[in-house]
C-alpha cells in the first residue's frame, strides 16, 4: 500500500459483528474476560489499537504507542531511561520538552543541549553514560535541519538510541526510521489532528525491544493515554493527511518566496528556500519542505506585533498544523528565557485559498 492508501485503510479495524464500513467507537472501559481479549481501557482499547496500527504503518515501524499529548509521549521516553542516564538533545528543542527534561527530570537525567547541525559538537557531547540522542527536524521555530543519517551513524558508533521528533515533517515528507532513527515521536495535536481540535501524541519504534517494553510500561502504567474518542478522531483526520500536506507545502513555498522578496522583511526561514542553510540536507532526506515558516520583520517586536494585528485570515495563536493559518510572535509565547529573536514571527500556513493568504499579507505589509 502507498501512503495515501495506508492513511485511509491502515487504521480502520472493524470490531462490530454488524460490519460497519467505518470503525465503531468503543467507549467501554472494560471487556468481558475471554481468551485473548482486551482487559481494561488504560492498557488497550479497540480505537487506540486502530490508531497505533495506523501510526506504525505510516512511519514504517514495528509498533506505535499513542499518548494523551505530544509532551506525554516525549516525557515517556525520558521516563523509560535508567536514572543517571545522559542524553544529548538539540539546543533549540521544542521548549515544552526541554522544560520537561530540566524540571521533571532534574537530578535524574543529565542532558547536554547542542546545535545538531554541528556534527563535531554532537560527537564531542557523548559521555560514558549517554543513552539517547534526541533530534527534531525541521526544528522550531528556525526550521533548522538535522542530518538524520549523519546523526544516526554517530548514535550507532556510540551504541545509543536515536529518537526523532517528526512533528513538523510528518511521515508524508520524512521517514526517520528509514533514515536510521530507532524511535519517532509526534505531537498528534498538529498535522495528524489537522483541525486544531485534538490533543495527542505518539511514539513509533523501529523494533520491539527491551527499551520499547519500558516505554509501553510507562504508557500503560503511567496512564497518559488518549480517549477512544480522540483515537477515533485522529484516525479520521489522518485519512486526509497526505492531501492536506500537499496543500500546506504548496502554499508555504509560495509565501516563503513572497516574503523573501518583500523589503519590510529582514529574513525568512524555510527549508525550501535555496539560501536556507539546511536546504541541501532537507532536499536529500525530505520529499517536501513542510508547511511551517518563520520570518523576522524589520522594526523589532513592535513592528512584528503590528503586522500580526492587521491580518484577517491568519489567527494570532500558538500551535500549528491545522487547516487554518496560525501566526504568532514566537518569543512572546516562549517566555523571558527564550533565545528566539524578538522580531521573529512563526507562520503555520493553512489551506485557505492561496490568493487570500497572499493578498492578506500583502495588504498588512503596505
Ligand atoms: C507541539 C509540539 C510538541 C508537544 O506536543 P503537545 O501535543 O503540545 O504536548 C512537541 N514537539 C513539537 C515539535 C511540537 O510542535
Amino acid at each position: 500500500m502507498r501512503l495515501e492508501t495506508v492513511a485511509i485503510h491502515g487504521g480502520n479495524i472493524i470490531t462490530d459483528s454488524e460490519k460497519p464500513v467505518i470503525q465503531p467507537i468503543t467507549l467501554s472501559t472494560t471487556f468481558i474476560h475471554q481468551e485473548g481479549s482486551m482487559i481494561y481501557s488504560r492498557a488497550n482499547n479497540p480505537n487506540r489499537h486502530s490508531l497505533e496500527k495506523l501510526l506504525a504503518s505510516l512511519e514504517k515501524g514495528a509498533e506505535a504507542a499513542a499518548f494523551s499529548s505530544g509532551n506525554a509521549a516525549g516525557v515517556s521516553v525520558f521516563q523509560a531511561l535508567e536514572p543517571g542516564s545522559h542524553i544529548i538533545a538539540p539546543d533549540d528543542m521544542y521548549h515544552g520538552l526541554k522544560k520537561g527534561i530540566l524540571t521533571l527530570f532534574e537530578g535524574v537525567i543529565e542532558a547536554t543541549f547542542v546545535d545538531m547541525t554541528d556534527l563535531d559538537k554532537v560527537a564531542m557531547a557523548f559521555r560514558n553514560n549517554t543513552k539517547l540522542i534526541w533530534i527534531e527536524t525541521p526544528s522550531n521555530p528556525l526550521l533548522k535541519i538535522t542530518d538524520i543519517k549523519a546523526i544516526s551513524s554517530l548514535a550507532k558508533a556510540n551504541n545509543v538510541i536515536l529518537a526523532c521528533d517528526n512533528t513538523f515533517a510528518t511521515p508524508v515528507f520524512q521517514n526517520p526510521i528509514e533514515l536510521g532513527a530507532d524511535l519517532v515521536m509526534h505531537s498528534s495535536t498538529k498535522y495528524f489532528g489537522g483541525h486544531s481540535d485534538i490533543l495527542g501524541g505518539a511514539l513509533i519504534t523501529k523494533e520491539k525491544n527491551a527499551f520499547w517494553e519500558r516505554i509501553k510500561n510507562v504508557q500503560t502504567t503511567g496512564g497518559a493515554v488518549p480517549s477512544p474518542m480522540d483515537c477515533y478522531y485522529l484516525c479520521r483526520s489522518i485519512k486526509t493527511l497526505p492531501y492536506r500536506m500537499k496543500g500546506h507545502v504548496e502554499h508555504a513555498m509560495v509565501l516563503a518566496n513572497y516574503l523573501s522578496q518583500n523589503s519590510k522583511i529582514e529574513r525568512v526561514f524555510y527549508p525550501g528556500l535555496k539560501e536556507h542553510p539546511g536546504h541541501e540536507v532537507a532536499a536529500n532526506q525530505m520529499t517536501g519542505f513542510g508547511g511551517i515558516l518563520s520570518f523576522q520583520v524589520k522594526g523589532g517586536a513592535e513592528a512584528a506585533d503590528k503586522l500580526i494585528s492587521k491580518l484577517k485570515y491568519y489567527t494570532n495563536a500558538t500551535s500549528l498544523g491545522g487547516v487554518e493559518s496560525l501566526i504568532e510572535r514566537r518569543a512572546a509565547s516562549e517566555g523571558p528565557d527564550t533565545l528566539t529573536p524578538q522580531n521573529l514571527i512563526r507562520l503555520s500556513v493553512g489551506l485557505e485559498h492561496l490568493d487570500d493568504l497572499l493578498e492578506d499579507l500583502d495588504e498588512a505589509l503596505k
